[in-house]
């Protein structure tokens, strides 16, 4: 989603930023939305939402849900497509890995009636992280299981042990190698000796990239689901978690409010514990995006580093958030720029619809 160049970012000097905050009370608490009318707003009963990359995850939710497949069940099954997809550089297989090379995946997900919750971090060789932290929810006594453990644990339970980078993985990886760092001894795209005959696959520089896929559901009895599954920030630090597989950061339910999920600069974003935060504000009455731009304005609110805000003082990341309300009502928000998120319900395919937009 945001795309930061390290050459670029490591040789910024600290962008003045200024306190330029839009749209946040004096008390740095998030300053109530306007009132604007969204799409979702009116929306009422059984419903799937994801990220902008979730039309077939959605599809697939919907299909399980209206046979009795459980919520959570569902939503699960529905990003598996796309962390089967090799095409989508930000999910499962064909992920984009860390600065090793590795592909590194983060899960998490929530089952609404038992408020259990299941996750998995820094999980390499399996494909399906989402799939296998639904086995933490239903199969343990635990939340979260992380690296090596997390991986026996999949295998235990017949996930098969796969090579996750592929081709286009591996040269994009390669390709941001060779501009990681001025002083290293790769040289540049521009100047690789080019021997006759020979195909590079280095194009040019590649950014930094974040790319996730959030789903929440719920059915027509209020009841909740909802997973979130990412191979997080491109070339990480091997063994960096983001937010996906936080409970209560990347995704949150609560049975009795709704479900919330979160895409983009991970790091924001748990710390802001962005999901839980986007549920308890519906729970005070804010529609589902309302409360998405609320978190987006507390997180803005409290990223007090300058090099995370661009000239204008605004947020220089990106974060998405999702929300989804017990009785259907659902929303979608961005802190900048403009993007779409996925929905499907009663009115026949998943459909792509307008986030909101806190700073356009
Ligand atoms: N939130 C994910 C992470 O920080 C990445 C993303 O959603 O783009 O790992």
């Amino acid at each position: 989603m945001n795309q930061i160049h390290r050459r670029r970012f490591l040789g910024a000097s600290a962008i003045g930023a200024g306190a330029l905050l839009t749209g946040r009370a004096a008390s740095g608490r998030p300053a109530p939305s306007h009132g604007k009318a969204h799409e979702g707003d009116k929306h009422r009963g059984a419903c799937v939402i994801s990220s902008g990359n979730g039309l077939r995850a959605c599809d697939r939710a919907w299909d399980l849900m209206q046979a009795g497949t459980d919520p959570a069940a569902a939503v699960v099954e529905g990003v598996g497509i796309v962390e089967a997809d090799p095409n989508d550089m930000s999910v499962g297989f064909g992920g984009l890995p860390n600065e090793d090379g590795v592909v590194q995946l983060d899960a998490s997900v929530m089952h609404g009636p038992s408020q259990k919750a299941g996750a998995v971090g820094a999980i390499e060789n399996i494909k399906h992280p989402a799939a296998v932290a639904l086995k933490v929810l239903t199969e343990t006594d635990h939340v979260m299981l992380v690296g090596e453990g997390a991986k026996r644990f999949a295998i235990r339970h017949g996930f098969p042990e796969e090579n996750l980078l592929t081709d286009k993985a591996r040269q994009a990886w390669l390709n941001w190698k060779r501009n990681a760092s001025p002083k290293d001894d790769w040289l540049d795209s521009d100047q690789i000796i080019r021997l006759k005959g020979q195909q590079h696959g280095a194009a040019g520089p590649i950014p930094f990239t974040y790319g996730t896929i959030h789903c929440g559901a719920v059915d027509q009895g209020g009841d909740i689901g909802a997973t979130t599954t990412t191979s997080g920030l491109s070339y990480k630090i091997p063994g960096r978690v983001g937010d996906s597989p936080i409970i209560g950061a990347g995704m949150y339910v609560d049975n009795e409010v709704g479900s919330a999920g979160a895409t983009g600069r991970g790091e924001a974003v748990i710390q802001s514990c962005g999901s839980f935060l986007a549920v308890r504000f519906m729970e005070q009455g804010m529609t589902p995006t309302e409360a998405c731009l609320a978190v987006l304005r507390h997180i803005d609110s409290k990223t007090k580093r300058k090099d995370l805000r661009d000239e204008r003082g605004r947020p220089s990341f990106n974060v998405a958030m999702y929300a989804l309300r017990k009785d259907g009502a659902f929303g979608g928000a961005v802190m900048r720029g403009g993007d779409s998120f996925s929905v499907r319900d009663t009115t026949g395919p998943a459909r792509r619809v307008q986030c909101a937009v806190l700073h356009q």
